[in-house]
């Protein structure tokens, strides 16, 4: 074969490869049959069975970006909600190369699912932007979310749809959000989004609440097998974002091992546990983990696979499959990103009885105090951070041991459970609403 024919070829057996991958681990279809498992246990009508598939609008926006050097650049974005019957949808917003429609779309039907299963009177939501957020400067991030946010004007507002942070952006980009409506409508309207610093409308305990919650849960599966001692369980996590860094530094403060952490470079491990404070210095000072003294450095694949209790994927979906879900050694994941674990690696894991808590109940805590703080703005009264706290726990345990009976009723997984709890509380609200017109 001529080189350009091999070319060719290669190029061929990419794109079919890229397409099986794409198949495989659409999260619109890992989401899609996760509904499908779930719903068969619920007596509903075909029509509400149907209806609740579809997401009820998605929105793609393309814009320009002024760069620093004054060359302009194009970015597409997008927002979907998914179901809005319980009440103004909620979601977040991502920046990241990964973003494309079907991953938001299965993003906010999880966020449908969420809600309803905490008892949240809302809808889900997703949004996202295809961008690099590293890659730009601090004013160009600053233009992207200003102008992302003035192109979904038509969409949201503190009664239709309420954005807030997810991965790649954060309470900074929240304020620009809530600046650029604000700007737009002429008054301050510090509900628009949830997530913003404290001192425009933020909550207390919002920040560290989705890393809160993921350990809440992981308390409660831990109690369930019995008697157990802080220090005896082995906690490893992928991703040291907001909720991986937060459920790492609630679970050290706690008294667990911490005994490994990556992100998207690759992480650390220390069987005798890490310093974890000191680990996420060293990450904020030198942008990843090397040069870290106090674990040796692994790959993302040897934190999934290594020896712990507890595995926590919070990095984002896809990342637990039927390649790797034969050689996790933890005994209890909890999902702390949304769609971490794929179908196949589900029914590989429950084989191996090992329990999985799903994304929709173990990462909730995020959204919870998100509807905290949209309370305490649309009230213009605040809350202090051990109230958000107690409350945040009251709801996790609550929304735990209501998934767990669901479970033991149906005799099915958490995730299973945590899906028909949520579906039919959608499905009953559908029902008694009736279909317009
Ligand atoms: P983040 O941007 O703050 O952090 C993401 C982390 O994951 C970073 O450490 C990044 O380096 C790492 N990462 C990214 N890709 C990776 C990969 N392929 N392998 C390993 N690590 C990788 O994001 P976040 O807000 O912490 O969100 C993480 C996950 O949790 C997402 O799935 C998000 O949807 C979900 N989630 C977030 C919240 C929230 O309140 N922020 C709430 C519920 C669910």
């Amino acid at each position: 074969m001529h080189g350009k024919e091999k070319e060719v070829v290669m190029v061929v057996a990419h794109q079919v490869l890229s397409a099986m991958h794409a198949k495989l681990e659409n999260p619109y279809h890992v989401a899609l049959e996760q509904y499908d498992r779930a719903v068969r246990y619920l007596e509903i009508s075909d029509g509400v069975k149907e209806f609740l598939k579809y997401p009820r609008r998605e929105f793609t926006v393309n814009f320009p970006v002024k760069r620093d050097d004054g060359t302009v650049e194009m970015f597409t974005g997008y927002r979907v909600h998914h179901n809005t019957v319980l009440g103004p949808s909620k979601g977040g917003i991502r920046f990241s190369m990964a973003v494309n429609l079907d991953e938001v779309r299965a993003l906010a039907m999880w966020m449908t699912w969420k809600c309803a299963l905490v008892g949240l009177p809302y809808g889900g939501a997703k949004g996202g932007v295809i961008v690099d957020p590293k890659t730009l400067s601090p004013h160009e991030l600053e233009s992207l979310t200003r102008r992302y946010a003035s192109e979904l004007i038509p969409l949201i507002s503190p009664h239709s749809d309420i954005p807030a942070p997810d991965m790649g952006t954060n309470p900074q980009v929240m304020a620009w959000f809530m600046d650029t409506y604000s700007m737009t409508v002429g008054y301050s309207v510090p509900a628009i989004v949830t997530g913003k610093p404290v001192n425009i409308g933020g909550s207390e305990g919002r920040n560290e609440a989705t890393g809160r919650g993921v350990i809440i849960c992981m308390e409660e599966s831990l109690k369930d097998k019995g008697r157990y001692r802080a220090e005896d369980i082995r906690v490893a996590i992928q991703g040291f974002g907001n909720v991986g860094s937060n459920a790492a530094l609630y679970a050290h403060s706690l008294g667990y091992r911490v005994v490994g952490v990556s992100d998207i470079e690759g992480g650390i491990y220390n069987e005798h546990g890490l310093d974890v404070e000191a680990a996420r210095v060293h990450l904020k000072k030198y942008g990843n983990f090397d040069g870290f003294v106090g674990g040796e450095r692994i790959n993302n694949e040897e934190l999934i696979t290594c020896d712990c209790d507890v595995l926590i994927p919070a990095a984002m979906e896809g990342q637990l499959t039927q390649h790797n879900a034969p050689h996790i050694r933890a005994s209890l994941i909890v999902e702390g990103a949304n769609g971490p674990t794929s179908p196949a690696a589900d029914d590989i894991l429950n084989e191996r009885g090992i329990q999985v808590i799903p994304d929709i109940l173990a990462n909730a805590g995020g959204v919870v105090v998100s509807y905290f703080e949209w309370v305490q703005d649309l009230q213009s009264f605040f809350w202090d951070e051990d109230e958000v706290h107690r409350q945040l726990e009251r709801a996790m345990r609550k929304s735990y041991l209501k998934t767990q009976e669901m479970a033991e009723k149906h005799d099915v997984d958490m995730r299973t459970a945590a899906q028909l709890t949520a579906i039919k509380r959608v499905a009953d609200a559908v029902t008694v609403r009736g279909f317009y017109p």
